[in-house]
């Protein structure tokens, strides 16, 4: 693994650092409806500047970023204090997916909105009884004419109540082994059989919601990949959520504990050994973390695909995460109990990272398996 940039990337990386300095995101306003605004309002100042979508190819309207670049994007965007893009499940998940599995009449009619934000998506895989078993799904999609008829429940689906597209996966042959019976859709969720009910969080905020879908059309040609192969298709979809969210995630990691430092020293805690030695023990961690994310993207470079060690990443930075919100709670007081704080917040919306994008015991058992080629349970 090498660390040093090569003269484009560092050309790469002024050129970015360059257009940050000149377009700043602005104060994170508060409020779910204005905070998904100003999100989508910075990616569509991204997008004007050309850097919406760094790691799509330029026939695709991005920049062809190699690796490396993509990740110095996300190292500089944290850097900047700039949000994740409005249309990040767009952008990382449903894009990649289009590109490889997608025909041309769906590349070029639903790319081009992804970039510019004008076109939101959600993602719905999970359902009450399918979250970890995702194969276990029971939303059904029954052929009817020249497209097709679902029902079902999905849940935890964030940021449904922007998204005009959903990525859908739902049993299209009850009678096929589990992991065989599936397809993957692109459902418009501007119609009356899709029913969106907000899910409001231990936080105040709702990022997520029920789906009921009752009846809903889906025409044949917005069929991914092809009936019954729903479920390949969902791997690449959730190999580009692990994989493109890491480097973004580590990042937001170092801002908050950036942070948690500035906090401590205000309160002259940083003399303490107690405090000190609990941010020396979390600023380890966090570099560990994001050494861990570069040796991850050299597996890529030499391998072509990403490999088990997302999985390590998103482990590991869950629970440097919340380790982080708890101590900042120690170190601020009464402040982290305070409604409507940003300690509080933290605290409270770091409970959801061991669950979300895989669960800490779903990832150790990948971790058990994968990397360190532990016998498997069944
Ligand atoms: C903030 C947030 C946003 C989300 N956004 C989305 C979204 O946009 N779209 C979407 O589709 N989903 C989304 N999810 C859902 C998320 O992917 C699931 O919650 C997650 O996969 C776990 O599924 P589950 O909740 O059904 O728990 P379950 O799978 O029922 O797990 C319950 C418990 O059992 C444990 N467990 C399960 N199986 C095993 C096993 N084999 N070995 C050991 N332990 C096991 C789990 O670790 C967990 O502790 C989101 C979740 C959160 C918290």
């Amino acid at each position: 693994m090498d660390l040093t940039f090569s003269p484009e990337e560092l050309a790469f990386r002024d050129e970015l650092r360059a257009w940050l300095a000149d377009n700043e995101p602005g104060a994170e306003p508060s409020g779910d409806d204005a905070n998904f605004n100003w999100r989508r309002d910075w990616q569509r100042r991204l997008h004007a500047g050309g850097w919406a979508g760094v790691h799509w190819p330029v026939e695709y309207g991005g920049r062809d970023a190699t690796l490396t670049q993509s990740a110095i994007f996300f190292e500089e965007l944290g850097r900047a204090g700039a949000p994740l893009p409005a249309n990040v499940l767009g952008l990382l998940l449903a894009g990649p997916t289009l590109m490889v599995h997608g025909t041309d009449e769906q590349r070029e009619r639903l790319l081009p909105p992804i970039l510019s934000a004008e076109e939101i998506w959600c993602q719905g895989f999970s359902e009450p009884e399918a979250g970890s078993d995702l194969a276990a799904l029971r939303t059904r999609a029954v052929h009817d004419g020249d497209g097709w008829l679902v029902t079902g429940q999905k849940v935890w689906t964030s940021a449904a109540q922007h998204a005009k597209w959903c990525m859908l996966v739902a049993r299209t042959d009850p009678d096929a082994p589990k992991h065989k019976g599936l397809s993957y859709f692109v459902l418009d969720m501007e119609q009356d059989e899709v029913q969106i009910r907000p899910l409001r969080q231990i936080t105040g905020e709702a990022e997520f919601n029920e789906l009921f879908l009752e009846g809903a059309r889906i025409p044949d040609d917005r069929v991914v990949g092809g009936v019954g192969n729903g479920w390949k298709v969902a791997m690449t979809t959730l190999m580009n959520e692990r994989s493109g969210l890491g480097f973004f995630l580590q990042v937001a990691l170092r801002q908050r504990l950036d942070l948690l430092l500035a906090e401590a020293g205000r309160r002259g805690l940083l003399d303490d050994p107690l405090y000190a030695d609990k941010l020396a023990a979390l600023h380890v961690k966090t570099e560990i973390i994001r050494l861990t994310a570069y040796r991850g993207l050299s597996a890529i470079e030499r391998y072509g695909e990403p490999g088990p060690e997302g999985s390590l990443i998103k482990w590991m930075w869950s629970e440097t995460n919340q380790e982080v919100s708890q101590l900042a709670a120690d170190v601020v007081g009464p402040e982290a109990l305070t409604a409507g704080t940003r300690w509080s917040y933290e605290l409270m919306r770091a409970r959801g990272n061991s669950i979300e994008g895989g669960t800490t015991e779903i990832l150790k058992n990948i971790v058990a398996e994968r990397v360190l080629g532990l016998p498997k349970l069944r």
